[in-house]
């Protein structure tokens, strides 16, 4: 029987009867077998509770805490379990992008495809490196896919943190994280509860998602601004207060603000007196590694710098690679 892959308002697998969508873009996807790579919301705009939603538990957990988002048509994966559609296994795998990230990998009677979501391929505090997995076609993200992108260590970035907040609170500033409220502030609630005593303070959307991590064995040590305890620290000016990207009412006292952000080694608003490229992604490195580990026959590049990334590969590697938004459904065999 045929597979065809393909773009199509998402990365499109069809097989027999069965059509399979890869984090698809628009909810007219009811016929199809949806599968989520995590629940930032670039990822899920396709997200139709009318039709077959899979994701990981952690994924649904996000999604439960976030936006009471519950669905009888969320069917929750392991890492590592196979969903079988047709001829095909579907096996989600971690991605180490945030809490419940998932690869998948699609393997057919004589090809495997994976598609990685966004991935993130050193360990982190509230994360572990994503697994490599060998396959024959590889549908990778490539947001930070450019060598402007070449990120510090990650215990550099820490120290980074942790010294402009100190800074911050010797000149009697309050130190405000601005940042993506799944993934970025759980990561930094916990590399202050890891690496110092100072409180954290989280705004209620970041609680929520806390929750989350909460629940799947992440220990997160937080105030919420809203208790009385919380509104008591913010008085006090003795801790950092994490708060998400569309936050406007900041507090009346003397506060510095911060980003933490893979973007800021190229673009960085005056607004921030402390940027840090601490990122859930791959850097640039860490994507042409991926890549010269898996050996693809053919690599499909998807968000971000996807133009470049497919040349740079098929350049300096000799590895076929196009952007997958330029494909149309093709029979598989045609791209090996
Ligand atoms: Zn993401």
């Amino acid at each position: 029987m045929t597979i065809n892959l393909g773009w199509s308002g998402g990365v499109v697998v069809k097989t027999g009867d069965f059509v399979v969508r890869f984090d698809p873009q628009t909810k007219k996807n009811l016929n199809s077998l949806n599968f989520f790579s995590h629940s930032h919301q670039d990822h899920i705009g396709g997200l139709n509770l009318k039709a077959e939603n899979y994701m990981t538990f952690g994924t649904k957990d996000i999604l439960l805490f976030r936006e009471n988002n519950a669905s009888e048509r969320f069917k929750p994966l392991k890492y590592g379990e196979k969903t079988r559609v047709g001829e095909l296994e579907i096996i989600a795998h971690n991605a180490g992008h945030i809490l419940g990230s998932a690869q998948f990998e699609v393997r057919g009677p004589k090809t495997t495809v994976v598609y990685t979501g966004d991935i993130n391929y050193r360990n982190m505090l509230t994360t572990k490196a994503a697994d490599v997995i060998p396959c024959d076609v590889l549908i990778v993200e490539t947001t930070y896919g450019s060598p402007n992108y070449v990120f510090p260590s990650f215990g550099e970035t820490c120290v980074e943190i942790v010294n402009w907040t100190l800074g911050c609170l010797t000149d009697g500033d309050l130190p405000i994280f601005q940042v993506y409220s799944t993934g970025k502030a759980q990561e930094i609630t916990k590399i202050f509860n890891d690496l110092t005593k100072i409180p954290v303070l989280v705004h209620p959307t970041v609680a929520k998602v806390n929750q989350a991590y909460e629940k799947n064995g992440v220990k997160l040590i937080y105030t919420r601004s809203n208790s009385e305890e919380g509104k008591e620290l913010l008085r006090s000016k003795h801790c950092v207060f994490i708060i998400p990207t569309h936050y406007k009412a900041f507090p009346t006292q003397s506060y510095s603000l911060a980003i933490a952000s893979g973007w800021v080694l190229k673009y960085r608003s005056r607004k921030f007196s402390g940027a840090f490229p601490l990122s859930g992604h791959a850097d640039f490195r860490q994507l042409v590694n991926y890549v010269k580990q898996v050996k693809p026959k053919q690599v499909f590049t998807i968000h971000g710098n996807q133009e470049y990334f497919a040349k740079y590969l098929s350049r300096k590697l000799g590895t076929r690679a196009l952007p997958i938004t330029s494909v149309e459904q093709k029979p598989l065999q045609k791209y090996l």
